[in-house]
């Protein structure tokens, strides 16, 4: 059989590179050759503490979920793609059979397989299998690079979708790391001519003043509840926590306007939260949550080879294969510096 290299998580802050078999395709399925593979939080996490909740790594797992590369391979049932199309791909493949799958909302689908969550494998090796239905080409001015970057950019898509985002809206953003900065490109998109956005770190505010933010505040520095409440004159139309801290979540319900809709992106790591909830009752907000990403892959990659938004400019730093390692340590190295660490193979 033949052999690839992967990085193997063993055990926390242990990555070890080894040979494994090349996985071997199903008829509906596509070999590709990994070229670019972003460092997600989700990673970091894993790589830091062995586990997310109830996913634990109990057996050597292969990290890396944010990923695009090109097709070397396909089953006999592959119709849409051939050997040498660049493809970006799709980190959650569904059951397609629930009532979730088949009504759209596959992202909340039981059986998701999702690229590096416990037990099964990430593309921090030189090949993965994937079905033909979760690869999405690549336009010709496209980079790999810029194709790992759909799969967080699919979220700022869909954190927008969620929170029915139009051009008339006021949008707050709560922090300014890879995944609020994609949402404000993505509701920048929609034309929203209006949207501020939090950090407490100088550079992730500066790069979310290049992407299009109205106002930045630097938490450090500023009160953001009186500094929102002030620039939207009472109140955003629509909230979007990109944190998930107790603190970040209450001032979502804080900076709304009445009748606003908020939408909680980041994914808090306490179990329960108090929430002032007779101010969101009196409110009359809508209360959002939002889980990965349903139908958001196409858009994002139009919208990065139409130059609606810029995920170049996101990308800090970029490691080899042989390092990813050092690519799991650099964001808590560099906290100051470091948004996007791609490992390029
Ligand atoms: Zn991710
Ligand atoms: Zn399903």
């Amino acid at each position: 059989m033949a052999k690839m290299k992967a990085a193997f998580l063993h055990k926390p802050g242990d990555i070890r590179i080894d040979e494994t078999d090349i996985p071997v395709i199903e008829d509906d399925e596509a070999l590709i050759k990994i070229r670019a593979v972003g460092v997600c939080g989700s990673d970091v996490h894993f790589y830091n503490k062995g586990r997310i909740g109830d996913f634990i790594v109990k057996r050597p797992l292969i990290l890396g979920h944010e990923c695009a590369g090109e097709v070397v391979e396909i089953g006999k049932n592959v119709k849409n793609l051939k050997p040498g199309d660049r493809v970006a791909i799709e980190a959650g493949v569904p059951c397609r059979k629930c009532y979730y799958c088949r009504t759209g909302r596959y992202n909340l689908c039981a059986d998701v397989t999702f690229l590096a969550t416990p037990p099964f494998h990430g593309a921090f090796c030189e090949y993965i299998v994937h079905p033909e239905d979760y690869l999405f080409k690549l336009p010709d001015n496209m980079t790999f690079e810029e194709g790992a970057m759909i799969e967080p950019l699919a979220v700022g898509v869909y954190a927008a979708e969620r929170g029915d985002v139009n051009v008339k809206n006021t949008v707050a953003i709560i922090g300014s790391g890879p995944i609020g900065l994609m949402i404000l490109q993505s509701v920048r998109a929609r034309g929203v001519t209006d949207v501020v956005i939090t950090d407490l770190q100088v550079f992730r505010l500066e790069l979310a003043k290049k992407l299009g933010a109205s106002l930045t505040i630097n938490v450090t520095e500023d009160d953001p509840v009186e500094k929102i409440l002030d620039f939207t004159n009472g109140g955003a139309d629509v909230v979007m926590d990109a944190v998930g801290l107790p603190e970040t979540l209450q001032q979502t319900i804080n900076i709304a306007r009445m009748g606003a809709t908020i939408v909680w992106v980041g994914m808090p790591t306490v179990d329960e939260i108090p929430i002032r909830a007779v101010e969101a009752i009196c409110k009359d907000v809508d209360i959002r949550g939002i889980f990965r990403y349903a139908n958001a892959y196409p858009t994002a990659i139009k919208m990065v080879s139409n130059d609606q938004v810029d995920v170049k400019s996101m990308i800090t730093t970029t490691f080899t294969l042989d390092h990813v390692q050092e690519a799991l340590e650099y964001p808590g190295k560099h906290p100051e510096t470091c948004i996007k660490v791609i490992v390029e193979i």
